[in-house]
């Protein structure tokens, strides 16, 4: 284990970081037996008594100050959790701090569900990854790969990597030399993928290049399995940990590098307790380690661009898909223009409202060609956008420019500020089309399919159909026999999926992405768009694959980027709007949520604290730069039987944001016992 720098070895009293919801550290006195133990250090796990209970605890550091309550002595050192480094020691500290979140647990997270197993048991399950007979070789690299590997390796010790190439350019490739660089080095790799593409396909790739060396943890595992996997990076018998973005949490002794796949994931951003974004949290964790960081991305985030841009990351392109194949062909049917003809022609009716004549005849030939169909359309929001069918038209709020979302039957509401107003009967763009909340399902898609196409096997693929990641790994494997010739989905399936079958892909109703009420739209749905596309003709050797958008907007700048392949344009373009408005990257943003079980009294919270904000701001000149938006209430104004609430807070930069969050956030005796006040740092979503 490592030694910690300054251990404070014997020392009488300690700052203890408590699993319980304390604000801060709790002091405890270390008994003389202790004093004299060699493991009574920073970074130790000990058992403490809080209040009548027995609670676990790390020590962070000696102190002289007994604090204010009546001192207890410190339990027992408990030499079964592993001595905590330094460098994860201070990365946990920042955590707590920069989210705003109690230091105990924050430092709990990291220990696994159960006690170490002491005898291996023989159980197939618990051998999760298995050694292949013999391990792939690495495909020669293409020129573009190795220019990236080299310029990576070439810089050792802290940075921070933005590989960004296009869907197909043999990133994933990348990452597996990398690492397999690391693990030849005698170090420890992370790689952390969203959790949805934590499927058998990405974890068979690993394993067959890594081979024994690879460790997974994501949030199916049973607790034994997941506390084997733990235990085997800790004691660095496997070398290469694959999961979710808990995995961040697993103290490897001997971090070498982090590989970030899919950077620009919203999932990525956890949004219950500590609110950490994975992304973010795992650049600290490397400059504490002193390793590099590596994102890669097909569409980068925002964020990871602009700082790339300024400097702060290191861009590494690969503009090419490997062996040079082609990138799909995109084309967009205007689906306002299909209402007129059809319309016009009296075929209304004919096919199905959301199914152009072109996507109908497109998913027709690649049937007679044996080759299989993926129609995508993104889940409906949990917030509803309102159309206007005619002409595409959605309202979005004066202020904020995010669309507003329907309260009830015909409140419009802006999530950001407190805009409202009534949603009228015809749509006040083209005065001709009722608008209607977007209701279109994945459901709807696939029994109108089974009718047009009764010869075709298809198969679904959204929340409802697939719960479990058995379902999700069985589905997988039967599009990859080819048992499926036609996939509907949601945008959940688009996620690193890679099927060689797969050579047209639809997009039933693109509009649904862009409008989100969220300033981040545009991106999440040139985001979108760009790796659904990705998914079509990826092993076409010849000939490339075909992707058709359909959309009430075939002017809407995330589609126009997509289309032409141009993430710098689409980069450009979303920049300069988010730095008129001083969103993210250039301003930041947090929000604070307020919610409890009566109505009036959340209300009044909310209120309040917007009081306490006012005043806040003007005792300091620091705070000049602090917006208060809201509050109001939130998207989901209810959730099990709590009223909830927020009001956002946006400021020039993270230092300032995270000095008012914490201020605002300290002193809570004035909030009801039922009422609960939460802030969430560099907040994705406002729901
Ligand atoms: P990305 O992660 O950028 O989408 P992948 O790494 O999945 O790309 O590569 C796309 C496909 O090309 C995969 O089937 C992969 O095995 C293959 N591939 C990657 N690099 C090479 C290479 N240098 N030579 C041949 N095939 C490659
Ligand atoms: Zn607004
Ligand atoms: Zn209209």
């Amino acid at each position: 284990m490592t030694d910690n720098s300054s251990p404070n070895l014997g020392a009488e009293l300690w700052k203890v970081a408590v699993d319980a919801p304390l604000p801060t550290t709790f002091t405890y006195r270390a008994p003389l037996d202790l004093r004299a133990d060699p493991n009574l250090r920073r970074g130790a796990s000990v058992r403490v008594p809080l209040g009548n209970r027995q609670v676990p605890g790390v020590l962070l550091s000696a102190t002289n100050d007994p604090g204010e309550f009546k001192l207890k002595n410190i339990s027992a050192i408990d030499t079964e959790r592993p001595l905590l480094h330094e460098a994860f020691l201070q990365w946990l500290e920042w955590l707590a701090k920069y989210y705003v979140y109690p230091i105990g647990q924050t430092v709990e997270i990291t220990f696994p569900p159960l006690k170490k197993q002491v005898k291996a048991r023989k159980s197939k399950k618990a051998a999760l990854t298995q050694e292949p007979e013999t391990l792939s070789v690495a495909p020669k690299l293409m020129p573009e790969q190795a220019q990236v590997i080299s310029a990576i390796e070439s810089s050792p010790g802290f940075g921070t990597h933005l590989v960004h190439g296009v869907t197909g350019s043999g990133k994933t490739e990348i990452y597996m030399k990398l690492l397999e660089d690391v693990v030849a080095n005698g170090k420890q790799g992370i790689v952390l993928v969203p959790e949805i593409s934590l499927t058998p396909q990405l974890i068979d790739r690993f394993t067959a290049r890594l081979g024994n060396a690879v460790a997974v943890i994501h949030s199916h595992l049973t607790p034994r399995e997941k506390t084997n996997q733990w235990w085997a990076m800790v004691e660095g018998k496997k070398q290469i940990l694959i999961g979710a973005r808990s995995a961040l949490f697993c103290p490897l002794p001997n971090l070498g590098m982090i590989v970030i796949d899919e950077e620009h994931e919203a999932s990525f951003k956890q949004d219950e307790k500590l609110k950490y974004h994975a992304r973010d949290a795992a650049i600290m964790l490397g400059k504490f380690s002193n390793c590099p960081v590596v994102l890669g991305s097909a569409t980068p985030s925002l964020e990871s661009w602009q700082n790339a841009k300024l400097g702060r990351f290191k861009l590494h392109q690969l503009k090419h898909r490997v062996a040079d194949r082609a990138l799909p062909t995109i084309e967009v049917i205007d689906l306002r223009g299909e209402r007129e003809e059809r319309k016009a022609e009296g075929t209304v009716g004919a096919l199905p409202f959301w199914l152009s004549d072109t996507l109908y005849t497109a998913i027709d030939e690649t049937l007679a060609k044996g080759q299989q169909a993926a129609l995508f359309l993104n889940r409906r929001g949990i917030a509803q956008a309102v159309v206007c069918p005619d002409c595409g038209w959605v309202p979005a709020c004066p202020n904020c420019e995010v669309k507003l979302t329907l309260h009830g039957k015909s409140h419009l509401l802006c999530h950001y500020c407190d805009y409202h107003e009534t949603l009228t009967e015809y749509c006040t763009e083209c005065k001709d089309g009722e608008p209607k909340p977007i209701g279109l399902g994945t459901e709807l898609v696939e029994r109108d399919l089974a009718k047009l196409f009764p010869q075709a096997r298809l198969a679904r693929m959204d929340r409802d159909e697939i719960t479990t990641r058995e379902e999700l790994e069985d589905a997988v494997r039967s599009i990859e026999r080819r048992e499926v010739d036609i996939l509907v989905g949601t945008q959940m399936i688009a996620k690193g999926l890679d099927f060689p079958g797969l050579t047209l892909v639809g997009l039933v109703m693109a509009d649904v992405a862009f409008n989100l009420p969220d300033f981040r739209a545009s991106e999440r749905a040139f985001q979108l768009l760009t790796q659904v596309a990705g998914r079509s003709g990826r092993h076409l050797d010849e000939g490339a694959g075909r992707v058709i958008i359909q959309t009430y907007n075939p002017e809407h700048p995330s589609i126009h980027y997509t289309v032409n392949h141009d993430y710098d344009g689409f980069a450009e373009y979303d920049l300069a709007f988010r730095e008129q408005l001083n969103y993210p990257p250039f301003g930041r943003m947090a929000s604070f949520r307020i919610q409890g079980p009566d109505e009036a009294k959340v209300a009044r919270a909310s209120h309040h604290l917007k009081t306490l904000a006012l005043s806040l701001k003007s005792k300091s000149k620091n705070f000049d730069s602090v917006e208060l938006l809201g509050p109001n209430e939130a998207p989901l104004k209810k959730i099990r039987n709590n009223y909830r609430w927020q009001m956002v807070v946006k400021a020039n930069d993270a230092a300032t944001l995270g000095s008012f969050c914490r201020a605002l956030a300290e002193h809570q005796d004035w909030v009801p016992s039922t009422i609960k006040i939460m802030v969430d740092i560099d907040a994705a979503h406002l729901l």
